[in-house]
């Protein structure tokens, strides 16, 4: 009997630990006006370094990666319990190492990139010596990657990368770029583009615009153009046509990790939201003892539990098949739930709040875009639903006969009747030999 939903005390003991340091060193720098990925900045050196070094001794860093990368290959189902708790703060996936979108770029420079482009790039970014970015999405083409049109075309020994990109995420603060481009045109839709590794520094490289997501005129989604950008032929990571497998790759672990730092948001908008319902008074009574407000914390303490049970299953499915892609559907599922759960309570949570809720002072506004850029980045819930639905299906598409005769009534009670024979018939006969008895 397998099923058991306990940590184990040793861990437990490391969750304590982070519980109280993530609360007393980490939080507080989500609030001092300092971005997580600005990594040169001399306070950021100041004050994060030290808290990396901690954690470091304590060894939780880059718990994300297996200890061939510097990690401690704990896999994700204690990696879900730590997110929960790094989810709550702005700073705790930098502070622990296990930031994305580095992570993401991480993993798939780790399983396809090249001796020396692990020495150059991976070390310093597992490291947090430096930041990257993902350079995929089009202004025409998000969802559909074929309608990218950024290309790359060989030139002596050099990529020459022409195009435009946006929300490339933290471009401005990056060292490097990983740039997805058309290499083969006229290939199958899978194999058409290569990605590559574009240091940010390369001329040609022009970031346009940062846009601004939750409002702020300096934002960290990079419009970029790129103009004649040249790159050696060793920067293709990976093989020639292989972007789309290699994209697949590193969002899988991005998707899952993702919604475990959301488990742990949402756990702390319900938490807020608790504290106002017991301390907000009104003339007979606090706002808690309201049955609509009960009904609020309710539904958010249902759906929160149901949704972090499914990422803790998730993660334990991937531990034991080591493999995102066996795990497909479910991530995709989690990755369309996501965005509605965190809303729902992010949104009861500000009502609970009142006019304070809506303010700046508090952080559900932007829980509640964030669930909504959630419920879009990485690709919208329409597609991942897709996902889920298509895979699914895979099971049911053998059966050939449209009328599954199988399963209609009247044969199963055929099939039945045939295997047990009639009730009616049994009870007749039961009578009938008791009569002549
Ligand atoms: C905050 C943020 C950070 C991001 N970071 C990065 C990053 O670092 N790097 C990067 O490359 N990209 C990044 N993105 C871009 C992100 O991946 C895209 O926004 C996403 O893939 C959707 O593409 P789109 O915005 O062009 O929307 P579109 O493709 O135009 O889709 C718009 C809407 O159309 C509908 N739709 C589209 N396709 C389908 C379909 N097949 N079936 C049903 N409905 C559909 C959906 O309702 C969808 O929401 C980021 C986006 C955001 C908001």
């Amino acid at each position: 009997m397998a099923w058991d939903f306990e940590t184990e005390p040793e861990f437990q003991e490391k969750l304590d630990w982070m519980e109280a340091f993530v609360s007393t060193e980490v939080d507080p720098l989500g609030h001092i006006g300092l971005h997580p990925a600005d990594v040169k900045n001399p306070r950021y050196q100041a004050l994060v370094r030290p808290l990396q070094a901690t954690v470091k001794t304590q060894g939780l860093w880059a718990c994300h990666l297996g200890p061939e990368l510097g990690g401690q290959g704990y896999g994700q189902v204690k990696l879900g319990l730590m997110n929960e708790i790094l989810g709550r703060t702005i700073f705790g996936p930098s502070v622990f190492g296990c930031a994305a979108p580095d992570t993401g770029n991480a993993e798939i420079i780790a399983h396809f990139g090249a001796p020396e482009q692990k020495e150059k790039y991976l070390k310093p970014l597992l490291n947090n010596e430096i930041v990257s970015a993902f350079s995929m999405t089009e202004p025409q083409g998000g969802s559909d990657p074929l309608m990218f049109v950024t290309s790359a075309v060989e030139d002596g020994d050099h990529w020459v990368i022409n195009g435009e990109k946006w929300f490339s995420t933290n471009a401005k603060w990056s060292e490097f770029l990983i740039v997805m481009a058309v290499t083969d045109p006229d290939a199958s839709p899978y194999s058409r583009m290569s990605m590559f590794i574009v240091p940010t520094d390369t001329p040609g490289v022009e970031i346009v615009r940062n846009v601004s997501v939750h409002g702020g005129r300096d934002g960290s989604e990079a419009n970029i153009r790129y103009t004649d950008v040249r790159v050696p032929k060793n920067h293709i990571l990976g093989e020639r046509g292989g972007a789309f497998a290699i994209s697949q790759t590193r969002l899988g672990g991005g998707r899952i990790h993702h919604a475990m730092r959301t488990v742990g948001a949402c756990k702390r908008a319900l938490d807020l939201m608790c504290r106002r319902a017991v301390s907000r008074k009104t003339r007979d009574g606090v706002i808690a003892d309201k049955q609509t407000v009960q009904m609020h914390i309710a539904d958010s303490y249902i759906e929160l539990e149901q949704f972090r049970l499914f990422v803790m299953k998730t993660a334990w499915t991937i531990d034991k098949h080591r493999d995102y892609r066996k795990v497909r559907k479910d991530i995709a599922a989690i990755k369309a739930l996501m965005p509605k759960v965190y809303h729902d309570i992010a949104a009861r949570a500000l009502h609970i709040h009142g006019a304070l809720g809506v303010s700046n002072e508090m952080p559900f506004a932007a829980q509640v875009v964030g669930a909504l850029v959630m419920g879009i980045a990485d690709g919208p819930t329409e597609v991942h639903k897709v996902t889920v639905a298509k895979q699914h299906l895979r099971a049911y598409r053998d059966v050939d006969d449209p009328m599954f005769p199988a399963y209609s009534l009247p044969q199963l009670k055929q099939a039945a009747m045939e295997k047990y024979g009639d009730a009616a018939d049994i009870v007749r006969e039961i009578a009938e030999s008791a009569e002549a008895a």
